[in-house]
């Protein structure tokens, strides 16, 4: 997969992720098996995210590789791979964790974000990051954690599979 970063992070809506879709330069896109250019359009297929407290149906778009004949899902940067619940999120509960505060304004403000949720994503916090961002000091922020998320482990933060997954960065923020 190809996570587009993006710094606008106040719409999580097909719209704006259409919108992304039409401003990628599509010939700047390199794909897992390292070509650059290669990349076209290929299909959607539809994945369910949990926006203020509603279930939304976001289409994604799938990529196929001219030269190899893979295929790549184009994700935004405000998404975690495989999970229903946006980063922004996730940030949230894993820092009200950390700073020891509680959690009922965060299922106030997300009715679909329940108390088993919460409990799931600091188990995966404490188990597979919490001592990957304590390595390298990376704060836990939206723009940050994700680039260097991918500078350092190639992935997604709190992305638990190792999918392998590309960030293509078109911000001036590095
Ligand atoms: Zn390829």
């Amino acid at each position: 997969m190809i996570t587009i970063f993006s710094t606008i992070i106040k719409s999580f809506s097909q719209n704006s992720y259409n919108t992304m879709i039409d401003h990628l330069p599509f010939h700047r896109l390199s794909c897992s098996c390292g070509q650059k250019g290669c990349l076209i359009k290929h299909a959607y297929y539809k994945r369910f995210i949990k926006i203020s407290g509603k279930l939304y149906e976001l289409k994604i778009l799938r990529l196929i590789c001219k030269c190899c004949g893979k295929t790549e899902s184009v994700l935004p940067s405000w998404i975690v791979p495989y999970s229903q619940i946006l980063l922004k999120d996730i940030i949230t509960v894993i820092q009200t964790y950390l700073k020891k505060l509680p959690f009922e304004n965060i299922m106030i403000n997300n009715l679909l974000i329940d108390e088993s949720n919460i409990r799931y994503i600091i188990r995966q916090f404490n188990r597979h990051w919490r001592e990957r961002l304590a390595v390298f000091k990376i704060p836990i922020n939206h723009k940050f954690t994700t680039i260097m998320s991918f500078k350092k482990y190639n992935r997604q933060f709190m992305q638990i599979k190792s999918t392998s997954n590309i960030l293509f960065n078109n911000t001036h923020i590095t």
